[in-house]
């Protein structure tokens, strides 16, 4: 039977009740593939729409891939970026497709209060801090943002955010986007899998589903010991691929990502540099972000490779990126570091739609998966429950192929240029500072 890896977040988790495993032959209406936020939230979706008869089977535990071990971010946007988005699909498509990550926001937070889920604290705001000195272009995002998609973002000014914010000399000036949060991932992932249960959903944990036949009216889903037979399946494995669905699969890369948490640090040491408790992000392509937790700690999150291999010194890697951002916190040690795996698709949006009749999946939430997954769950659910058409929004991005071991390649390549591009520019801007 498996277990969580070690982590804070299993660490610190409300409750770790097994499930019991799938046996025999079981009916349903709806079987979801994947106990992640895609999947759990689809189940709660459906359920709260009246459907009954919903299977959920995941292959470890609810919450054990990305969704409960993640850096616990809750915002608005998809992991593609608006700019983008506007770029590939125009500016209307792109603000309906924002406006569902911002009802998705505010339905995460009723229903942590509707289920009294226990993933607080859940401190308000995301600050961004610039490794580049361009004031003008953040200044210029937050009107639009406004304009555009009605986001409130306030451009804190660099003395401003050294003395108010972080202290680091890394840093130029900050932006702060209130009314997105941050939670325990993987609290909220089991508070979801309660609610759910508590509306009649059957979840059935160390349940690997190892063939799917997707293509009769009834289908069927087994793993080792039992079988689902369906009405409607929907997948939603993220970036733990097992081969069960190889089209879905082949669509996506499998990114690894990691995170450290630190030992306690002394109060008046970690206020000198970390000062307030908003989650706090730079703005490269491979980004820090970090927060102060309880008790002292920080949580710091960064880096993503196409290599899923986790690192030896995956604990110094992290301390050194934090001492970066932070030197004035060396001597401070390392209580724990994990990775995981984020899902990409090339076009770095979600895969959401249906395959073949009745045969549903949702993929692709890339690195901004705790908003966008209550999306995909809410969008499946008014398809599967009323017809509702809205899912035909993400018919643009579709399952093309993530290019397997060449994509890995192509993908690597591209992120070195991209690092060695910010380091080049956030270099040349200090070095300007620093001559006035
Ligand atoms: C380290 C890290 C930090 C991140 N930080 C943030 C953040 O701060 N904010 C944010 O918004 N997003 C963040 N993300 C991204 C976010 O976690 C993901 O986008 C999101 O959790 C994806 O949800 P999912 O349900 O698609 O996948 P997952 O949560 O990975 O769930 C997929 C599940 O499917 C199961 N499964 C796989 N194959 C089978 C099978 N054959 N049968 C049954 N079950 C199967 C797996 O065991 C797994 O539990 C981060 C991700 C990582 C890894």
């Amino acid at each position: 039977m498996s277990d969580y890896i070690e982590s804070y977040y299993a660490q610190t988790a409300t409750e770790n009740e097994p499930r019991p495993a799938l046996e025999g032959m079981v009916k349903a209406s709806v079987c979801i593939v994947g106990g992640g936020l895609a999947g759990l939230n689809t189940a709660l979706g459906l359920a709260e729409r009246g459907v009954r008869d919903i299977v959920v089977l995941e292959a470890q535990r609810v919450g054990w891939g990305a969704s409960g071990r993640n850096g616990g971010f809750v915002g608005t946007g998809y992991a593609a970026g608006d700019d983008r988005l506007i770029r590939q699909v125009g500016l209307k498509h792109t603000q309906e497709l924002h406006a569902l990550t911002v009802d998705a926001l505010h339905l995460i937070k009723s229903r942590i209060a509707k289920y009294n889920i226990e993933c607080g604290p859940n401190p308000d705001g995301h600050l961004g801090a610039s490794w580049f000195d361009n004031p003008d272009e953040m200044k210029e995002w937050r009107d639009f943002a406004a304009e555009n998609f009605g986001e409130q973002y306030e451009f804190i000014p660099r003395e401003r955010l050294r003395e108010e914010f972080c202290d680091s000399p890394v840093y130029f000036d900050g932006m702060l986007h209130r009314g997105v949060f941050w939670f325990h991932p993987l609290n909220y992932c089991l508070g979801v899998a309660r609610a759910a249960e508590s509306l009649g959903v059957k979840i059935y944990e160390n349940s690997a589903v190892t063939v799917i036949d997707g293509d009769r009216a009834d289908k069927q889903v087994s793993t080792d010991t039992g079988v689902v037979e369906t009405d409607q399946l929907v997948v939603t494995v993220g970036g733990y691929v097992n081969g069960a669905a190889p089209q879905l699969n082949g669509a996506i890369q499998p990114v690894a990502t990691y995170v450290m948490t630190t030992e306690p640090v002394d109060e008046d040491l970690l206020q000198s540099a970390i000062k307030c408790h908003h989650a706090i992000y730079d703005t490269r392509f491979s980004l820090d972000y970090y927060r102060r937790l309880e008790n002292g700690r920080i949580l710091w999150g960064g880096r993503g490779t196409l290599r899923l291999n986790e690192p030896d010194n995956l604990k110094s890697m992290m301390m050194g990126d934090l001492l970066k951002v932070y030197p004035r916190l060396a001597g401070i040690r390392a209580e724990s570091a994990w990775q995981g795996y984020m899902s990409y698709a090339r076009h770095r949006m979600i895969q959401l739609g249906e395959l073949k009749p009745g045969y549903w999946y949702a993929q692709g939430f890339g690195g901004q998966g705790m908003g966008t997954t209550t999306v995909a769950g809410e969008v499946l659910a008014g398809a599967i429950a009323e017809g509702d058409e809205t899912w035909h929004l993400f018919k643009p991005f579709g399952l093309n192929w993530a290019g397997g071991p060449f994509g890995k390649i192509y993908g690597e390549v591209l992120r070195h240029r991209v690092q060695a591009r910010d380091s080049a520019r956030a270099g040349l801007d200090r070095l300007h500072a620093a001559q006035g």
